[in-house]
């Protein structure tokens, strides 16, 4: 039996393997993928991501393939607005960072194992996992506690009857690797409309993370034809016809959907849920990598408690739950004011003037969004924005 199973290798399942690694825990992290593996991300990290790779310890060896991004520039509804960062983000291929991650965990003691998680059930001590091998052999492994960080759509969330159903239109993403623009600067780029977005993020003056999410009803009969699909939306959405016209794909397109999923909760016995898996966060606002770090490293944390101290394993896994969920609620209620703002013509004009004249509210909102500012002043703040703007 292991001390801890993380299902997952992404953000979530690394810096918890990591940290679980370095307090002494045997850890064995289980993906289905073979690394460096490519994710469909617009692959921004937030100032407040980059925070967490530092108390990570990962962060300088990351830097030198890193391109530092000074804010963001939104438009859509005929209102460009451009919000500067006070720390810089970084773009950073996803391949490279979540690869980079798994590799300091296996070198702080962690194992790792190449299957995909079939089954989980809970025992009497921990869990029973079964999963599948690449020659298609099934093994099953034993484990005191677990962490699911199996990303959208998690299987151990599945299996533990945590997932809750969706309702409604669903979105897609499309996008990929492309070179070819000539005049980017380090700036993320969003064009909205609706719930449609186009979002270019530089690694440099020609080459660009480009991802363009659509409604599930925008894509229908086009699915054989997703390039040039890609392009015209990202036309229409930019209002650029030129601008976009030499850029061209890079090694693989992605496309993931649908995109929005939900938990009823984030532990159940010896089980916790960390980053994705724990529930959806809209990648709109780019919170999604912070977030992972933040609950893969938060997760570890209770696991090592639970581990030295068992009288005290319930009070911190409560803890973990109620921190984590009012962490992602206040994370996406932010993401939803802000969505509604800048899908109304009316309320956009107006929050783009105010933002415009107040340099320091769009300040307190940026930061709080890139995970390096307080939550409250930022909520309180775009409500405002929405209802009084
Ligand atoms: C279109 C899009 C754009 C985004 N853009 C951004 C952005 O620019 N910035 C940002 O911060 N966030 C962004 N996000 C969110 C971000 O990608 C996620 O929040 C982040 O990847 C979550 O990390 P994770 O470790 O929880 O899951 P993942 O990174 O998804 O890792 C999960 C891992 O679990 C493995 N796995 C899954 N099922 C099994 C199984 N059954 N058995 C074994 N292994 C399994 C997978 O192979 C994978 O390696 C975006 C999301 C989307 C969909």
């Amino acid at each position: 039996m292991v001390d801890v199973a993380v299902v997952g290798g992404g953000p979530a399942g690394s810096s918890a393997a990591l940290t679980l690694a370095r307090a002494g825990l045997e850890t064995l992290v289980i993906d289905r993928s073979h690394f460096p593996r490519p994710k469909a991300c617009g692959e921004y990290l937030s100032a407040g991501a980059v925070a967490q790779l530092r108390t990570l310890g990962v962060e300088s060896a990351l830097a030198s393939s890193a391109a530092p991004l000074r804010g963001i520039r939104l438009s859509g509804n005929g209102v460009r607005v451009e919000l500067r960062f006070s720390e810089a983000g970084w773009a950073l291929p996803r391949a490279q960072l979540d690869d980079a991650l798994l590799q300091s965990a296996i070198a702080a003691g962690a194992r790792f194992s190449q299957a995909r998680l079939e089954d989980l059930t809970k025992e009497e001590t921990g869990c029973m996992l079964t999963v599948r091998e690449p020659d298609g052999e099934t093994r099953t492994v034993r484990a005191r506690f677990v962490i699911g960080a199996d990303g959208a759509h998690s299987i151990v969330a599945k299996k533990l009857g945590l997932t809750m159903p969706q309702r409604g239109i669903q979105r897609f993403a499309l996008g990929g690797h492309y070179t070819g623009f000539g005049d980017l600067e380090p700036f993320v780029e969003m064009f909205v409309e609706g719930s449609s977005y186009f979002a270019v993020n530089p690694f440099d003056a020609a080459r660009a993370n480009v991802m363009v999410i659509v409604r599930e009803n925008d894509l229908a009969g086009r699915k054989n034809d997703v390039d040039t699909f890609i392009r015209e939306r990202a036309r229409e959405l930019s209002g650029n016809a030129s601008r976009f016209a030499g850029a061209r794909l890079e090694g693989k397109r992605v496309a993931v959907g649908p995109l929005a999923h939900a938990t009823r909760g984030v532990t159940a016995g010896s089980v916790l849920l960390a980053g994705d898996a724990a529930g959806f966060i809209d990648p709109f606002t780019g919170q999604g990598v912070y977030l992972a770090l933040l609950s893969g490293i938060a997760a570890a944390q209770a696991i090592v408690t639970a581990y030295h101290a068992p009288p005290a394993a319930r009070s911190a896994q409560r803890t973990y739950e109620a921190d984590l969920m009012r962490e992602m609620r206040q994370r996406n209620r932010l993401a939803r004011i802000v969505r509604s703002v800048v899908r109304s013509a009316a309320l956009s004009k107006r929050a783009a003037r105010n933002l415009e004249r107040d340099p320091g509210r769009a300040q307190i909102l940026i930061d709080a969004i890139a995970g390096c500012g307080p939550l409250e002043p930022a909520l309180r703040l775009s409500n405002l924005l929405r209802l009084v703007a």
